[in-house]
């Protein structure tokens, strides 16, 4: 985990190199780094980059470490369907935009609902591919909450091939990871994945 320093403003502080590591990449883009609407670019640059990938100062099976075991006997499929999210491709640093369901089917305990979403993210605010993703959150919930049952779907565009390459605007990567039953058991899979809506 890496601790950010921050200055009086409140913002992470920007070293000269990183700076200058941006007004390189301007200049190769054939534009110049000291005309007046780019001068505070790299600042802005090298700012929003750390807060993509501000999933590297958090861990993210802290979010699981608060469970409930007063659930009333409840022993059915939890799901937080459709989540948006955001992440960047490792290839190409290029956004990944997407939306992620996820499932437990839990075994005495349970979290907070918007605890599956914060996971999400944790790993999605890092250079990724979207496979790794998918198996990332999965683990996390299957190790931290060891429920019977875990689904993960996720389904993405990848900036790098809507905006560059073969330019497929409107194609959409699917990825998923099942675990114990949602795997083993073929109706809890089918159960869980038309929940889901697929
Ligand atoms: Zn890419």
């Amino acid at each position: 985990m890496t601790k950010v320093e921050l200055g009086p403003d409140g913002k992470p502080v920007v070293p000269a190199h990183v700076l200058d590591a941006v007004r390189t990449l301007i200049e190769w883009t054939g534009e110049d780094p000291a005309r007046e609407g780019l001068l505070d670019t790299p600042k802005r640059v090298a700012r929003a980059w750390k807060e993509y990938c501000s999933g590297y100062a958090d861990d993210p099976s802290l979010h699981l470490s608060r469970t409930f075991e007063e659930v009333g006997g409840y022993d059915e499929i939890v799901l937080l369907r459709d989540i948006p999210f955001q992440s960047h491709c490792e290839h190409h640093m290029a956004p990944i935009t997407g939306k992620a369901s996820i499932a437990y089917l839990p075994k005495d305990r349970v979290v907070g609902i918007s605890k599956l979403a914060r996971v999400l993210n944790g790993y999605a605010r890092r250079l990724q591919v979207q496979e790794r993703l998918t198996a990332e959150v999965a683990k996390c919930i299957w190790d931290n909450l060891q429920p019977h049952g875990v689904a993960v779907v996720i389904d993405a565009q990848h900036g790098c091939m809507t905006g560059r390459g073969v330019r497929t605007p409107g194609v959409g990567m699917v990825t998923s990871r099942l675990l114990g039953s949602f795997l083993e058991d073929q109706s809890s899979r089918k159960e869980v994945l038309s929940l889901m809506g697929y």
